[in-house]
């Protein structure tokens, strides 16, 4: 199956990143979000990232402006009627997930592919709500998506062949590396991603070494591109908590407990970037 047309629900950290890779790769884009002020932050930010390519070189004027052209925001989610795959990028919050996916379930074409970015909640779980499992896949993208290569393709227990063929192709066509794995939680990359975050703050917490230095022991100790906590705080500390909050459920082991610190992180409304502060401080903080 060719996919043409996409719609992205969610315009936030993730769901503006893959409207922009989508969009540069031909497809037509609708960026779905019930926040019109998530749109306007998820347009400019894609607009400051195509920017951003195009003065590197390694897109032309052209590719940008007709990018941009391609991405038309919408606040209904009747609006994914056309698409031929739907990717779901809200927050991480499982019966979120669930409602979205029962109604994407009744507008999307019969035929289309419904796909979640979720970094940890499991597809079939979400699938079993929908009556077209076999059509219900993982499809995780990494932050930054434009310049991250990997996706990982999650194959829920009824996913079909065909619905995992086409998104392994489509993410190929968008310049991706994609790599199939389970349906577990976590999957794989935040199944050992997450806990290492989690073991970063509990350092913080227990005094072993103040934040920076966390950080640079594991950059240039283990060459680490960045440390755990400023990776925590690119994505985003709520994020963070949800994921090992479903590792703890799910798995039951308490490896998975989310240290204290980090929850009085996320009470504080400290996220990371996108609050201007979390374990460090971005552009004199919010
Ligand atoms: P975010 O909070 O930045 O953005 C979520 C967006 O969803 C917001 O703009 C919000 O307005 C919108 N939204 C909420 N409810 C909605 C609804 N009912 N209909 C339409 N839009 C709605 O979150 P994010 O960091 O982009 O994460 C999205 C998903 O991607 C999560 O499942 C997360 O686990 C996953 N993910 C995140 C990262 C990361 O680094 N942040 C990496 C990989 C995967």
């Amino acid at each position: 199956m060719t996919i043409e047309r996409v719609a992205v629900v969610g315009a936030g950290t993730m769901g503006n990143g893959i409207a922009h890779v989508c969009a540069l790769a031909g497809l037509e884009v609708v960026l779905v979000d019930s926040d019109p002020g998530a749109h306007e932050r998820g347009l400019a930010t894609i607009g400051r990232n195509l920017e951003r390519q195009r003065s590197k070189g390694k897109i032309g004027e052209a590719e940008r402006h007709a990018a941009l052209g391609r991405i038309e925001p919408a606040t209904a989610l009747e609006r994914v009627s056309r698409a031929g795959l739907v990717v779901e990028a809200v927050p991480e919050i499982a019966e979120l997930k669930y409602g979205i996916f029962e109604q994407l379930d009744r507008l999307a074409p019969r035929d289309a592919i419904l796909a979640s970015n979720t970094s940890s909640i499991s597809i079939t779980a979400i699938a079993a709500g929908t009556t077209r499992p076999g059509q219900v896949i993982g499809m995780h993208f990494m932050n930054p998506v434009p310049v991250m290569k990997l996706v990982e393709v999650i194959r829920g227990l009824r996913t079909d062949d065909a619905t995992t063929a086409t998104v392994m192709n489509l993410s190929r066509a968008l310049g991706k590396v994609p790599v199939e794995v389970r349906d577990f939680p976590g999957f794989v990359s935040n199944r050992i991603l997450a806990p290492m975050i989690n073991e970063a703050v509990f350092a913080l917490m227990e005094g072993v070494a103040e934040a920076e230095a966390i950080d640079t022991v594991m950059k240039l100790g283990m060459n680490h591109p960045m440390g755990p906590l400023a990776l925590a705080d690119l994505i985003g500390l709520d994020t963070c908590l949800n994921i090992l909050e479903v590792l703890h459920r799910e798995l039951g082991d308490d490896r998975y407990r989310p240290c204290p610190l980090l929850r009085q992180y996320v009470a504080a409304g400290w996220l990371g970037r996108k609050t201007g502060r979390g374990f460090h401080i971005y552009g004199g903080g919010r």
